[in-house]
Parts: structure tokens; C-alpha cells; sequence
């Protein structure tokens, strides 16, 4: 069957205009010709631009991932695609006002919060999630845009690549990053850090690491900052080795450590900051600060980890031994959880909606009619972004094969959710009003550009009412 019963186009709201959901609308758009089906698709976002991941995760330093959003407006320009932004799904529109409107409904709401850490201390001042931190930089509007970094020494937990860019971001020279699209006060603050010594903690050895070989490598590249590792935690069991004959991404990381250790030997002149890499320590407690009379100041004054050994298989288990280090900030990187949706079936444990290759189930395994999950809300936070091509792909291949027994929404006209916004005051936005906010970000680029030493290629808008300002303004 190509089409709805009363041969309309079927309507589906793709809820998260990330990288998941944008590659979602576009495999469903195109399906259209192939399979001769017709689909009116709305793409929704909270924010009142669209791109999630890539706007307000990648870091600032990574043009090259940055890089996807052209792929991703071209998607976009083509016209076949509507973003609604702006609309927060659960307060400005509910599960129930989707159902109304819509055909099926497919999550691509990502995964943004942190994964909790639960050792005492970690709710000290001074004690960061890491996709907090993230957000600031990458200068997100709900977030405050103070940050403190009055932190010499400073702590990052977790060995995977969120770990290294949070650790880059601090120990970088700030004029480093000006050339990025960092918001003023970003620079303005990693420019008064104090920072010396950033050190980053794997639990596990130098050949468990998560890292990515190129995310790796470019620690090195930055200006002033050495790297120091420590000869105890090169450590390998048979596992490792077989890590290493059997992943080229293992062999090549452990040969760059390796070679670091080395090159360190040599090194004659001192840089005024130090990015540490320790491994096989377990974080156990964030320690408080005490004051003169003996109190407790609530703030971070140290970690204290338990050394690790490998135990055969590629795990760790505690020797007994401990270790303090003196930081005054901790940033735990330890990985990104999925965020629950009201009314659509959850798994807790894993941050990701029931789902059988994208067919959202309930508690009972049966699928929900008409709803699909796509991306990290699927499938967990893990993997590059190109890798959602492939959850997307398999996840639109499910909603193609339902399409004959799609519940039909009772208000299918593509009019009436604009009327149903507009009804309650939403100020949403749309490509059209992306694009004005896109040239002005890239003019406000040009002008500081004019201005001060560095090319700067785009200023980013914060605030989300500049945000909807612009992008609402009457041409
Ligand atoms: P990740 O790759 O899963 O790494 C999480 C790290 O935290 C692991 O080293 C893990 O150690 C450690 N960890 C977990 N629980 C811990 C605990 N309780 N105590 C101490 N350590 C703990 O997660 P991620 O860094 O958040 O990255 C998420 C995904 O985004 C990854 O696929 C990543 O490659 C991708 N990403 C890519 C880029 C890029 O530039 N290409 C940038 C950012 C993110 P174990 O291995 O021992 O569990």
C-alpha cells in the first residue's frame, strides 16, 4: 500500500534535529520515489536551531566533525523536510498532540545528560559532569554561561574521546581556540584559567582505552602543553595483546602512547602546562577541602583513586593501594545518558527507549503502533555520528514496512500543528529563519574577523531569545 487510507501523504514528526533525526527525514524522503509512497515529514527541535550534536557537543576544535552540518543543510535546503524549532516536546506539545496529528512519530532526541557517578564527594562544588561542561563551551542557550575555572590542577575521569576533548578544551591556550565559533565569554573564561596540570584517569590499561586513534594523536598538537605519562601504568595482559594483534586502533594508540613515553625522555624545555594521562586507577572519592578550624569548605580538594592491575581478561581488579592527587576541579567523563520521554515505554538501565531495530516496544516486547526511535535514544551514546546512518536507515526500513497499518492521526493537515502552535503562544522557528540566523552568526564572524587578529568564521548567538529573535525577524 503507498499511501494512508484516504490517500493523503502519511505524516511523520521526527522529534530531534540532530544528526540522527535530520539523516532519518532524508532516508524517508528519498524512499518516497523508490517506493512510491508519499510522506509530509515535520522535524522537530527544542532549540531554536537545529543540528543538536554537532552544534552543542562537538567541540569547538573539531572543524572537520563540525564539517557535517553542510551535509546536513543540504538535506535541509532541498525543501522536502519542515523544521519546527523551538518546540519543546512534552511542555509546548504533548505525546498525545503528536498521536493526534501524526501518522508515526520517530525519537531521535539523543542522549545528553551524564552517566551518574556514585562515589562519596561527587556532589561537591568543584565536582563537573563533563556534557555540562560541554555545553557551556559550546555555548548552548539553557545553560548558565558562567563557568568557574579557578582550578590549577584539575581531574578528568573517563578514557574516552568526550574525556579528551573536555581535557583539551581546558589545557589548550586559549588563544588557540579563538579561531573557533566559541561564544566571547568562553574564551573570555578559559583565557583567566589558571590551569597547570590537567590530568586525565582511565580505570583501565593503555590498551582499554576508548579513545579514537586520531582524537588521541591530536592532544600533541597543541601549542605549550606537554604530555607526561607515567612508566608504572603500561601494564598488558593477554587480553591487551590480543587487543593489539587484533585492532589496528589499539596497536596504533598504545604505539602513540608508547612513543610519548619515550619522547618525554628527550624532552629539555618545560611548557607552562601539563596534560597528564594516568591509567588502572579507579576513581574511589572526591575529597573536601577543610578550612582552619578543621571544617569542611564543600569544595573539591583532591581525588583519591585505587591503583588497578589487569586481571587476564582486559578488567581490572583493586590491589588495595591508594593514591590522593591535590585538584581543585573533577570532571567526570565516564560516558552520556538518554533522556526519558513522558508517556513512551524507557529502559533505565541503558538511557534508551524500548526498541526493537527502532520499533519502540512496551513493557510487554509488543511495538508501539506508529513510533520509532532512531540514533543514540536507540541504541546508546556510542559510536561516531555517521554511524546513526545505518540506526536510521534500519529504523525507517521498519516504519516503511508498517506503513499499511499506521494508526491514522486524526488531524493530518500540515496546517493544523502550525495552528495548534500558534493556539498556545509558540514561538517556533523554521529553516527559513535558520538561515537568517546562520548569515547573521557568519556576519558577526566577518566583523570580529575585521576587527582583531584572528579569522574567525562564525560568532554563535547564545541566548535563546536573541536566537528566536533573529530567526522570527520579518525580512
Ligand atoms: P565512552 O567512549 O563510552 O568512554 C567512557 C569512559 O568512561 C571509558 O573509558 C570507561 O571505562 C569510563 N568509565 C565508565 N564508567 C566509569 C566509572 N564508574 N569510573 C571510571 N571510569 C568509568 O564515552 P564518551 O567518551 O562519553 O563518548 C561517547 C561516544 O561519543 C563515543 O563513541 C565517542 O567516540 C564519541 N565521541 C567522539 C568524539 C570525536 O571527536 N570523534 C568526541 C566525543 C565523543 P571502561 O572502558 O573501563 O568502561
Amino acid at each position: 500500500m503507498s499511501e494512508t487510507l484516504n490517500s493523503r501523504p502519511t505524516r511523520v514528526a521526527v522529534v530531534g534535529a540532530g544528526p540522527a533525526g535530520v539523516y532519518a527525514s532524508d532516508i524517508l524522503a528519498k524512499a518516497q520515489k523508490k517506493h512510491n509512497m508519499r510522506f509530509s515529514i515535520d522535524l522537530f527541535d527544542r532549540y531554536p536551531a537545529p543540528f543538536g550534536l554537532i552544534r552543542y557537543g562537538v567541540a569547538p576544535d573539531h572543524p572537520r566533525i563540525k564539517g557535517i552540518i553542510k551535509a546536513l543543510h543540504k538535506v535541509m535546503d532541498r525543501g522536502d523536510v519542515r523544521l519546527l524549532g523551538n518546540v519543546d516536546i512534552g511542555s509546548d506539545v504533548s505525546i498525545e498532540d503528536l498521536r493526534a496529528h501524526y501518522d508515526a512519530v520517530i525519537f531521535a532526541t539523543g542522549a545528553i545528560k551524564d552517566v551518574e557517578m556514585d562515589i562519596p564527594g561527587v556532589e561537591l562544588e568543584g565536582s563537573f559532569g563533563a556534557a555540562d561542561f560541554v555545553s557551556w563551551y559550546d555555548g548552548h542557550p539553557d545553560y548558565p554561561r558562567d563557568w568557574p575555572l579557578d582550578a590549577e590542577q584539575v581531574a578528568v575521569i573517563g578514557n574516552g574521546n568526550v574525556a579528551l576533548d573536555v581535557a583539551r578544551v581546558l589545557s589548550k591556550q586559549p588563544h588557540d581556540l579563538l579561531s573557533t565559533e566559541i561564544p566571547e565569554n568562553v574564551y573570555q573564561g578559559l583565557a583567566a584559567s589558571p590551569v597547570t596540570d590537567v590530568h586525565i584517569f582511565g580505570r583501565r590499561g593503555p590498551a582499554q582505552v576508548k579513545f579514537t586513534p586520531l582524537e588521541l594523536r591530536e592532544l600533541s598538537h597543541s601549542e605549550d602543553v606537554d604530555i607526561v605519562l607515567y612508566e608504572e601504568d603500561f601494564d598488558f595482559d593477554e587480553a591487551s595483546d590480543e587487543a593489539i594483534k587484533s585492532s589496528n586502533q589499539i596497536k596504533t594508540m598504545v604505539n602513540t602512547l608508547a612513543n610519548w613515553l619515550i619522547e618525554q625522555e628527550e624532552r629539555t624545555e618545560e611548557s607552562s602546562r601539563k596534560l597528564h594521562l594516568h591509567f588502572l586507577h579507579q576513581p574511589v572519592k572526591i575529597l573536601e577541602g577543610q578550612d582552619s578550624n578543621g571544617e569542611g569548605t564543600g569544595k573539591v580538594a583532591g581525588i583519591r583513586f585505587e591503583r588497578m592491575e589487569l586481571d587476564g581478561s582486559g578488567n581490572v581488579t583493586g590491589t588495595g593501594e591508594y593514591q590522593d592527587y591535590p585538584v581543585q576541579a573533577v570532571y567526570r567523563a565516564i560516558g552520556y545518558f538518554g533522556s526519558e520521554i513522558n508517556g513512551i515505554p524507557f529502559d533505565s538501565k541503558r538511557g534508551v527507549l524500548l526498541n526493537e531495530a527502532g520499533r519502540v516496544l512496551d513493557e510487554e516486547g509488543r511495538h508501539v503502533p506508529g513510533t520509532y526511535a532512531t540514533g543514540w535514544i536507540k541504541r546508546g551514546p556510542v559510536g561516531l555520528i555517521g554511524h546513526t546512518k545505518g540506526d536510521a536507515l534500519e529504523t525507517i526500513g521498519c516504519l516503511l514496512e508498517d506503513v499499511g497499518r499506521l494508526p491514522q492521526a486524526q488531524n493530518p493537515d500540515e496546517d493544523s500543528i502550525i495552528e495548534l502552535l500558534e493556539s498556545r503562544g509558540v514561538e517556533y522557528t523554521t529553516w527559513e529563519g535558520w538561515l537568517k540566523l546562520d548569515e547573521h552568526e557568519l556576519s558577526l564572524g566577518a566583523e570580529a574577523s575585521e576587527s582583531g587578529e584572528v579569522q574567525r568564521e562564525r560568532v554563535k548567538v547564545v541566548p535563546r531569545a536573541d536566537m528566536v529573535r533573529i530567526s522570527r525577524a520579518q525580512r
